[in-house]
């Protein structure tokens, strides 16, 4: 089977341009659930546009699963979509590129407020589940599927999550490339899917694994992993799997771009994919973990109180305990001197996963993550950053 090659064309955001998506395919062409090559996995980068690590790794990726391809060592389904923002791509402002948010009418993060399967698929498979979770799983999948087919996208970011969610509602395993600021690569997981992802945390190397089953915000990971567990708790006596492992991977920090790290992440993804069944062939020994899972509720994301310049006292890899400095914030309004700065602590022992390269804030902005082990009590609710 040949690699294939699909452009998707969005709604033209003005007159006289055009914005499309490229989805490579690898594999069988149609997902047989109950068959050994059945098995579909998913793989998007830079859903935040101005997150470059994954682009990279994408690039990798393609020429690893090309190869695999020609030696026809491809036994599962494999789609990769190589940018899965082109509205964030062309989206620049004074020299800089901004991404994360759209900017066009709703100002939305990309990330987040993703469909609702299970409210959008729920009622259709009310009378069609079985004692058979397999079938479950096929049925779960149809309806999805058939749920955003009827969906009219009015515009071009309606249109983009549309194409991607129908993608990505029927696979078993997605991998949405993402990276942080100055960060250590980690990974975001639902609790259903920890220990079975051990082996993609190990073959990346990740430093933290942050489970949460519903951090608040409809991330896209989220979207597909949770309506899994909705559906199981609505149609409670039938056996609905969680069948959708969807990890949003922090490929270290927005600076972390080269060929070195990309093609080693790229080999990794690869690698899982052997493991799990998608492609054949060897992947070697698993290297060795280098962390265990944690709840996020127990990683703080400690935020600045007052406006000022960063001064960091630690760096993304540092363990602290309660009370161990992060960092001072200079206010450059302050007259004196000796008042001006203002030491910001630790709230809970552990790692520091991420801080910030621009290193002037106002109040509100995040100046670094602590992976703790402990749930902190402020730390419920709506949990991913803005
Ligand atoms: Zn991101």
């Amino acid at each position: 089977m040949a690699r294939r090659t699909d452009i998707r064309s969005l709604p033209a955001p003005a007159a006289g341009t055009a914005q499309q998506l490229l989805i490579h395919r690898f594999g069988p062409e149609s997902v047989i659930p109950e068959s050994p090559t059945g098995r579909k996995a998913y793989i998007q980068a830079s859903l935040h546009a101005d997150e470059t690590p994954g682009l990279l790794v994408a690039h990798h990726l393609l020429r690893l699963l090309q190869q695999a391809e020609t030696n026809g060592e491809v036994t599962g389904q494999i789609a990769l979509v190589p940018y899965a923002n082109p509205l964030g791509l062309a989206q620049f402002f004074d020299h800089t590129q901004l991404g994360r948010f759209e900017f066009a009418l709703s100002g939305g993060n990309f990330n987040r407020n993703w469909p609702d399967l299970a409210a959008l698929a729920g009622d259709r498979v009310a009378g069609q589940l079985s004692d058979d979770a397999g079938s479950n799983v096929t049925v779960i999948r149809t309806a999805f599927r058939n749920a955003l087919d009827e969906i009219t996208p009015q515009r071009s970011l309606q249109a983009l999550r549309l194409i991607l969610a129908r993608e990505a509602c029927d696979a078993d395993l997605v991998l949405d490339l993402h990276c942080d600021d100055l960060a250590l690569p980690h990974l975001f997981l639902i609790p259903q899917h920890w220990p079975q992802a051990q082996d993609l945390a190990a073959e990346l190397g990740v430093r933290a694994v942050l489970l949460a089953e519903d951090s608040g915000g409809g991330s896209f990971d989220e979207a597909f992993s949770t309506p899994w567990l909705r559906l199981a708790e609505r149609f409670s006596g039938a056996p609905i799997p969680p069948a959708c492992e969807a990890a949003t991977v922090e490929l270290r920090g927005w600076m972390d771009v080269n060929d070195a790290q990309a093609s080693a992440d790229a080999l990794a993804i690869f690698r899982t994919l052997q493991r799990r069944g998608f492609i054949a062939g060897q992947p070697g020994a698993l290297p060795k973990l280098h962390c265990e899972a944690t709840e996020l509720t127990a990683t703080d994301s400690v935020k600045a109180p007052s406006a000022g310049v960063v001064v960091y006292g630690v760096e993304p890899g540092d363990r602290v305990k309660i009370g161990d400095l992060i960092c001072e914030i200079v206010d450059p309004a302050a007259t004196d001197p000796k008042r001006a700065r203002r030491a910001i602590t630790a709230t809970t022992d552990g790692l520091i996963l991420s801080i910030r390269s621009h290193r002037y804030v106002t109040p509100g902005m995040a100046l670094a993550k602590i992976v703790g082990r402990t749930p902190l009590p402020h730390r419920s609710g709506y949990l991913l950053e803005d």
